[in-house]
């Protein structure tokens, strides 16, 4: 499972964040996953809770927060949300298409006791 080694690679930011702000334990993971982000929220989940096992998240909670796949013409500069991942705009049928967001997974906060 490839979400697996995501959320490997989240605790040791996590971790790292962790240590420096001296917190001891972490409460809550808020996360923003881009359609195009190359994971699937649900499998996230799941790998969030076989991973926290034994960390200093072991309690924690996360929460995804899905964002759709932005993007802009180049062409006539319309910027639009695209369900369906066909690449051509709505408006010049142009397939000149710029990624707004939607790409990636950002970590949006965390809570941590200290
Ligand atoms: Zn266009």
């Amino acid at each position: 499972m490839h979400e697996l080694s995501v959320v490997a690679n989240l605790f040791e930011i996590l971790e790292e964040k962790v240590r420096e702000k001296k917190g001891t334990k972490i409460f809550s993971v808020k996360l923003q996953v881009g359609a195009l982000a190359g994971v699937v929220p649900e499998m996230l989940m799941t790998a969030f809770d076989i991973y926290k096992k034994d960390t200093i998240a072991s309690e924690a909670e996360l929460e995804i927060k899905k964002i759709p796949l932005k993007v802009q013409c180049k062409d006539c500069h319309k910027v639009m949300v695209k369900d369906d991942f066909i690449f051509i705009c709505d408006q010049c049928d142009s397939t000149n298409l710029k990624t707004l967001e939607g790409t990636e997974m950002i970590l949006e906060k965390m809570d941590i006791e200290v």
